[in-house]
């Protein structure tokens, strides 16, 4: 039993497969559920338009239930990202539509000119050790606003600047020193009873590890979080379910038994 609580299908801009597609492969792979999770970008669209396309997906997402409900438990959710920096939009599309699960996500920061850019446009390779720590350090303080703030029940990805700085561009960075921000942002997520995403979309490729990494998921069950989910991000229907078998064993490794995925924005657990 695995659900994969994060996926994209081509109703975002960034993704490749169509959502009948993707609901094919998760039957084919043998995934109990997945939650079409496609993006809501607020520095790339205006907010009438992530209202309109939040709820085109959400009809998409209904008709997708009516054609493979009876072979996969299909879940209508949204990535919604950088709340840190448009909060109010944010907060309406997060409102909007009775989804069964919200993603939060820190995709962009604003650099010095002001201008919001996503880590995946951003050339690392020139970053001096200084500039990489205040990238990550933004980073955090980003990521704690919208755990304290945001509306929101999944934090995805809570170490997404490593897939860019060391998977893309192969420059070693600890998240030590920001340990004490990472504990703050999990302490608060278990408070707001906020999930804890494994995002398993480097494994198998260059970091081949989750994000976040077994440390800080152990962390989060020491601190006494329960509320994990798994989610590939897969953009492309080939790499749906990418990574969740082997994060169950690892989490199974760390003492994790159960996951959750979410109806109604209410997680439901599941054994490992
Ligand atoms: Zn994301
Ligand atoms: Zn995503």
């Amino acid at each position: 039993m695995l659900y994969d609580m994060h996926l994209h299908s081509n109703l975002s801009h960034d993704a490749e497969s169509t959502p009948e597609k993707m609901c094919e492969t998760a039957i084919k792979n043998g995934l109990s559920g997945i939650a079409f999770s496609d993006h809501c970008d607020p520095h790339i669209t205006p907010l009438n338009k992530m209202l309109e396309d939040a709820k085109r997906n959400h009809r998409v997402y209904d008709d997708m239930k009516k054609e493979y409900g009876d072979s996969l438990y299909i879940m209508s959710s949204i990535e919604i990202g950088d709340a840190h920096d448009f909060f109010e939009g944010t907060q309406q599309v997060a409102a909007a539509l009775p989804y069964d699960s919200v993603i939060g996500s820190v995709h962009v920061m604003k650099d010095a000119f002001g201008k919001h850019t996503p880590h995946t446009q951003i050339d690392f390779s020139g970053f001096s050790q200084d500039a990489i720590d205040e990238y990550l350090n933004a980073y955090f303080n980003a990521l704690e606003f919208i755990a304290k703030k945001a509306d929101f029940d999944i934090l995805a990805h809570l170490t997404l600047p490593i897939r860019y700085i060391s998977g893309k561009y192969n420059r070693a960075i600890s998240f030590e020193k920001y340990m004490p921000q990472i504990k703050r942002i999990l302490s608060v997520i278990i408070d707001r009873k906020i999930a804890l995403e494994i995002n398993t979309s480097e494994i198998g490729k260059t970091l081949n590890d989750t994000l976040p990494s077994m440390d800080i998921a152990a962390l989060y069950k020491s601190m006494g979080g329960s509320l994990i989910t798994l989610g590939s991000d897969a953009h492309v229907a080939d790499t749906l379910g990418n990574g969740l078998k082997e994060a169950r064993d690892m989490l199974l490794q760390n003492g994790i038994t159960q996951a959750c995925y979410f109806k109604d924005r209410n997680p439901i657990f599941y054994a490992l």
